[in-house]
């Protein structure tokens, strides 16, 4: 057709046979058929300043990844049984940006893929099979992974419905959890306790999974030195430790750019996708040599995309970027004034920010109770679509507006982003 379809179209032709599970973001979407570094074009050409998009990570249509995805999908595409080069260059060149040891790679084609391994990686070479993780985390859809997956924004039946062998301790959240500010050091010996219970129970964990960054609570910053105690209480008792680096690893925080290196700690099994792949279905399981072992003894993996040339290429051209265009340094200023802009803004809404670099979450509040201010959160998404802004809201109460766009965005971006959000709570004040 020569005229493009509308949005109200595109919806009534996706309601047909689109599975209505698989949401779309607002009542009333733009048709969004282009995306150029921070930017989401519609169909109307309207550009949207995307505060939302962290699989981007390198940025909407970046001209290097068109570039190799072209040349791979002329020579060759196939599965990693065949021997070519792209693989082991992959491989090391994950392995060199992690701490020593963890230097063995498994290829995958999601997060949700990339912690469920982990987490078999953890049984496999413990010969247990409880885990310990983290209310209000989200680490997938598949069966391991949605397992370990407790967050009620995104399951309201989440806590109620867990295997028996997933355990939970409290989401360490020093800004509304059950121990606030000074009182934040308590979590850790807490869920250290919690673990030694298991285990003196007779079902010690076989492993620990974690964000580094509560994400989808709203890019919640652990208390400090909360991954050192709990990661030595599950290693006392035989357990293996995952940090899911899926959203807030690869430069990010910009500070780090591993979440785990923000603590302090070092994890035996690192899960990283989302970004690596900017779009492209790209993941990774990084592990010991002894892990990987035991997984080879233990367990059976094969992928028939994980790995390809073109995944491989991709994943490597991604990091590649984000060291040529310095996007860590990036992260780090433009998320400084991104959360100083956010932080000087003047409305009774406004309870905290959370997060580092250009992972940040903005928490609303209705007083100085904080007392979540969902409905808000929500109006104030619709209305900063209206301004030009592509933003949603996370977190178990629905309150916290999760601010991950593309690493490029510009400081004049970033202004431009705390602009418009200052004129719609004024608006909705
Ligand atoms: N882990 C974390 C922390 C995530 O945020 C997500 C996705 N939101 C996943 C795992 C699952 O990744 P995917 O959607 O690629 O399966």
């Amino acid at each position: 057709p020569t005229e493009p379809l509308s949005s109200a179209a595109v919806l009534a032709r996706r309601a047909q046979h689109v599975a209505e599970v698989q949401e779309h973001y607002y009542v009333d979407p733009p048709r969004i058929e282009r995306g150029w570094r921070s930017l989401l074009i519609d169909t109307d050409a309207r550009p949207y300043l995307d505060l939302v998009n962290n699989v981007a990570s390198v940025g909407h249509a970046h001209p290097r990844l068109a570039a190799v995805a072209n040349r791979r999908l002329r020579l060759l595409n196939t599965n990693s049984r065949f021997v070519y080069d792209a693989l082991p260059a992959f491989a090391e060149a994950l392995a060199s940006r992690l701490p020593d040891g963890l230097d063995q790679v498994f290829f995958v084609n999601s997060g949700s893929e990339a912690t469920d391994l982990a987490i078999r990686l953890a049984m496999a070479a413990t010969g247990r099979r409880d885990i310990v993780a983290l209310a209000e985390a989200y680490h997938g859809w598949t069966y391991a992974s949605d397992a370990v997956s407790t967050s009620l924004a995104d399951n309201p039946n989440a806590l109620a419905t867990r295997p028996d062998w997933v355990h939970t301790v409290p989401a360490p959240n020093s800004y509304r959890g059950r121990w606030r500010d000074a009182d934040a050091w308590r979590y850790g010996p807490e869920a250290a306790d919690r673990i030694r219970a298991l285990a003196a129970s007779g079902r010690p964990a076989a492993g620990f999974i974690a964000e580094a960054i509560q994400g989808n609570a709203g890019g919640i910053l652990l208390p400090e030195g909360y991954l050192r105690e709990v990661y030595a209480a599950v290693r006392e008792g035989g357990g293996v430790t995952i940090a899911d680096e899926v959203q807030v690893g690869l430069g990010r925080l910009g500070e780090w750019f591993w979440g785990f290196e923000q603590q302090g700690v070092v994890p035996d099994i690192v899960a990283v996708a989302k970004g690596l792949g900017n779009g492209h279905p790209v993941g990774a399981v990084i592990t010991t040599a002894e892990i990987a072992e035991s997984y080879r003894v233990g367990g059976y993996f094969f992928s028939s995309a994980g790995g390809s040339p073109l995944s491989c290429a991709i994943g490597s051209e991604v990091l590649a970027i984000i060291a040529d265009e310095g996007l860590q340094a990036n992260a780090r200023q433009v998320g400084a004034r991104l959360r100083a802009g956010l932080e000087a803004l003047d409305s009774p809404w406004v309870g905290t920010v959370h997060g580092a670099g250009l992972y940040l979450g903005l928490e609303l509040v209705r007083d100085n109770q904080r007392t979540p201010a969902p409905e808000l959160t929500t109006e104030l998404c619709e209305r900063l679509r209206q301004l030009g802004v592509i933003m949603q809201a996370t977190g178990d109460h629905g309150n916290v507006l999760k601010i991950k766009p593309p690493l490029v965005l510009t400081a004049q971006q970033a202004d431009q982003f705390v602009t418009a959000l200052a004129r719609a709570l004024a608006d909705l004040g």
